[in-house]
């Protein structure tokens, strides 16, 4: 079992403040508009997700990612340390628990960029949570980012459009959709969703 979270006690859905879970397809843009946030407001709390995947060049430990491996990655599942987690092109990906029930706790709004499979386990353990879609403004467009963004080999490539196609198509099961065409829209279009959710 995981060590109780320090002041994360149970509350009524109600009473909790709001989650926002940002997902949609890769080379989307999240990270980049997460960035954006990040030095724009950083008073949003950004959750930092543990992850199996080797880091990429400019991604730095405890910023875009803790970086783990198989062995720590099994020992946070055993833990219960993680509050979803999902494997992804290869890779696996969690959000540290207790971290965000502090947050929440604490009364901060709480952003957490997350796949397509995470954001329904949140939706279940958590389904006062706010669920943000982002979409490409097209699929070419996708294709163009994440191919342009030249961090991924061809066949990684291949298995993130596979899966984007997946996620595109449940776009529907998400809140709000907004569409990446302006990193800084996105940015500020989120912000004001957080602070003031849809739903
Ligand atoms: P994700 O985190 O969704 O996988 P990234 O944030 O890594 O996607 O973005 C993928 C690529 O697309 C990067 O090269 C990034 O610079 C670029 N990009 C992100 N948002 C935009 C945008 N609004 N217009 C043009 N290019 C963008
Ligand atoms: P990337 O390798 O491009 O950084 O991320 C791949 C996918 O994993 C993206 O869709 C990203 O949103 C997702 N992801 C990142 N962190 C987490 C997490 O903690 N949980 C889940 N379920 N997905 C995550």
């Amino acid at each position: 079992m995981a060590a109780p979270c320090r002041g994360a006690t149970p509350v009524p859905p109600h009473e909790h403040p709001r989650l926002t879970v940002l997902s949609g397809p890769s080379g989307v843009g999240k990270s980049t508009v997460v960035a954006h946030m990040r030095t724009v407001h950083p008073e949003v709390w950004v959750s930092v997700s543990a992850t199996t995947r080797k880091p990429r060049p400019g991604e730095r430990p405890g910023v875009q990612y803790h970086f783990v491996d198989d062995d720590e990655f099994d020992k946070l599942i055993a833990n219960g340390e993680l509050l979803e987690w999902a494997e992804f092109a290869g890779n696996r990906y969690g959000t540290p628990r207790c971290a965000v029930l502090e947050r929440l706790d604490a009364g901060e709004p709480v952003l957490l960029e997350i796949d397509l499979q995470g954001a329904r386990l949140v939706r279940q353990s958590l389904p006062d949570a706010q669920l943000v879609f982002l979409a490409p403004p097209s699929w070419d467009e996708l294709v163009r980012r994440l191919t342009g963004r030249g961090t991924e080999s061809p066949e990684v490539i291949e298995r993130r459009l596979e899966a984007a196609r997946v996620e595109l198509a449940a776009e529907s099961e998400f809140d709000t959709t907004l569409v990446n065409t302006s990193v800084e829209d996105v940015a500020r279009e989120l912000l004001a969703l957080m602070l003031h959710p849809s739903v």
